[in-house]
């Protein structure tokens, strides 16, 4: 007997599984609504992560081509798996006279980026933030090596940290 109550218990809940399936395919899919599944690699063209997506750390740069990075090194020096390098050199403030720190390379290897962002939290001027790309699949590992201030950029003008 407890056979075939198994048999239509099993039977029951494949249909009630099968139902929220096709709800979903019906429902959902045809009209393109609420859909989570996404149609990867085809729409990588037009694929947009949401806002809080953590795809890889990035220094920002306004129209001006200006960052905020005054290699202060707190990011460096925080990463707890040594992804960031920053290298910088001196140069004299002509207003104060006194030597400060340019910016020459921020490097960043995305391949040892455990996507923590504690360096983007301790930032003191914000200067980091997290990019969407997530196109990240490479056989070359030096491809994931990158400089994230741009060629020819510099910092902002009046920085203050
Ligand atoms: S990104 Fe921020 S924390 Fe890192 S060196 Fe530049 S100013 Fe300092
Ligand atoms: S997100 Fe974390 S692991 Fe990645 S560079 Fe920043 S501090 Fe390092």
């Amino acid at each position: 007997m407890s056979y075939f109550s198994d048999i239509i218990q099993g039977t029951k809940s494949l249909l009630t599984g099968m139902r929220i399936t096709g709800n979903y395919f019906f429902k959902n899919f045809l009209t393109r609504k609420d859909v989570i599944t996404q149609q990867y690699p085809d729409n990588k063209d037009t694929l947009k992560m949401f806002d809080r997506f953590r795809g890889e750390v990035t220094l920002a740069h306004n129209e001006n081509n200006e960052h905020r990075c005054d290699a202060c090194t707190t990011c460096e020096k925080t990463c707890p798996n040594g992804s960031l390098e920053v290298i910088w050199d001196k140069y004299k403030d002509p207003e104060t006279g006194r030597n400060k720190r340019v910016l020459v390379k921020h490097i960043y290897h995305l391949e040892m980026c455990t996507m923590c962002g504690l360096c983007i939290e301790v930032c003191p001027t914000n200067a980091l933030e997290w990019g969407q790309d997530f196109h990240h699949a490479s056989y070359d590992r030096g491809q994931l090596t990158k400089v994230l201030n741009k060629p020819g950029s510099k910092v902002v003008a009046g920085l203050k940290g």
